[in-house]
């Protein structure tokens, strides 16, 4: 009895070592040279595994599908992964925000504790699976280089369509079709953002601490988050723009509007003071003016913004840089503290696939069965981690997702054997 399992990703690996544990005669093909390509570079290299939130906050970082999860979790959640990880030698540390990061900071330790787990499986390096065959509503094997290689279960771990240059090209969501799932549009989330305002190319590399971005479409707030930003030639990115272009994605998906093609730009806007109340920050530009009104506008800003920020405040203010503080009127006032509040930014779009950490959309998990991730539609088909319509926010959900899935997916593949 044989297990082929397609795409040796975080997912893969877990499924792979989870169903030789119960004896499964197992293959893993990945059409990559090495095992874990995106898990290499996940967490810039360090690989944020997992997040020390409760289950009831895991479930909502999924949200919409975060209930499909439950199913998963209940076998194989974050203790069982970080023991599993333990045994292969990898010790962990928890970081800001309930990151999981190694202790060795190395993603490279991770990938190579799957590999150990999975150690005993017929590793394919090199061999990228064509077409899924099955026969009347039962999974028969695959086809690879044309031939057709018989199998009594296949588990799809092929990941997603975002950076595809680490193999993810969405061959999955093919096979998926395929075989008769339906698959739901597809978009890149946590994604860096383009903008139309010509001075943030004037402005890139410039990275802000503590800034609060809030996102409206047609006038409803869709997305506010806090910490860091940075802006680009092309527009915004860091933590809190790729956590926001998700809440995009989402309010997307639910206007059924192609990631590509908005039905119109979102307008975004930077609070540069979010610790300083109205009143406050109010009285801190009064004091400014009043202590420093012998001085320059362009110089009382050098107390309150980054200097690339200047050139930029002093233009959107319309206030000429050599009007001293005590000349400056209550409209002008007024204006800098609206900016300083809301700098606006009009968002065009996503940056696309290829600079995206996740796909969102993918395999219906209607035809899913959560309990073990096989197919409701063909026997001894089985699906897990980013090729299903699942994903989250950053912070090591989407990898326990796919950790768990994969574990869920080896165990119940294997057992029905
Ligand atoms: C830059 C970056 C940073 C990230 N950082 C984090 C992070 O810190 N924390 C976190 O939780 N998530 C992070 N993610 C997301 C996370 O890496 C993915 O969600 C996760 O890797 C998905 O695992 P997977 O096993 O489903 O798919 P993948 O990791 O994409 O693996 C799929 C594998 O299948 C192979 N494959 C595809 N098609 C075929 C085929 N036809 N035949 C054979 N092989 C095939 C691919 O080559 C690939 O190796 C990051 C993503 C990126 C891009």
């Amino acid at each position: 009895m044989k297990i082929c399992i397609i795409g040796a990703g975080p997912a893969g690996l877990m499924a792979a070592g989870r169903a030789l544990e119960h004896g499964a005669q197992v293959t893993v093909y990945e059409r990559n040279d090495i095992a874990g390509y995106k898990l290499l570079i996940s967490g810039k290299g360090r690989c944020n595994l997992t997040n020390a939130a409760d289950l009831p906050e895991f479930i909502t970082a999924y949200s919409p599908h975060g209930e499909f999860l439950y199913g998963a979790f209940h076998q194989f959640f974050r203790p069982e992964l970080l023991e599993l990880l333990k045994r292969h030698g990898v010790e962990t540390v928890t970081e800001r925000g309930g990151r999981i990061f190694p202790v060795s900071q190395k993603s490279t330790d991770v990938r190579d504790a799957l590999t150990s787990y999975a150690s005993q499986a017929k590793m394919r390096y090199g061999q990228r699976v064509e077409n899924i065959l099955h026969n009347n509503g039962q999974v028969t094997g695959i086809q690879i280089n044309s031939k057709e290689l018989s199998a009594d279960r296949v588990i799809i771990t092929t990941g997603g369509k975002s950076y595809p240059g680490t193999g993810s090209t969405g061959d999955g969501y093919a096979f998926a079709e395929q075989s008769g799932h339906r698959v739901l549009d597809l978009y890149p989330a946590l994604t860096p953002l383009t903008c139309s305002e010509k001075w943030i190319k004037n402005v890139q590399g410039l990275g802000l601490k503590n800034v609060a971005l809030t996102i409206r479409a047609a006038n409803q707030v869709i997305s506010t988050k806090f910490g860091e930003m940075l802006f680009t030639h092309f527009g915004i990115s860091g933590p809190i723009v790729l956590d926001a272009s998700r809440d995009i994605t989402t309010y997307l998906r639910s206007h059924g509007s192609a990631p590509d093609n908005w039905p119109e730009p979102l307008q975004a806007n930077i609070d540069l003071k979010p610790a300083l109340s109205d009143t406050q920050l109010q009285a801190r530009l009064q004091r400014d003016f009043d202590q420093e009104g012998k001085k320059y506008f362009v110089s009382i800003l050098k107390n309150l913004l980054p200097a690339s920020l200047i050139p930029v405040f002093v233009e959107l203010t319309g206030i000429p840089r050599d009007k001293l503080g005590n000349q400056i009127n209550r409209q002008e006032r007024q204006r800098l503290f609206e900016l300083l509040r809301k700098l606006p930014c009009t968002i065009t779009g996503l940056i696309g696939f290829k600079d995206a950490i996740i796909t969102s959309g993918g395999v219906s998990l209607q035809e899913i069965n959560p309990k073990t991730m096989e197919s409701r539609l063909v026997k001894g088909l089985y699906f897990a981690g980013e090729v299903l319509d699942l994903d989250a926010p950053t912070g090591g959900y989407n990898l326990q997702a796919a950790f768990s899935t994969g574990w869920v997916a080896g165990e119940h593949a294997s057992l029905s054997v």
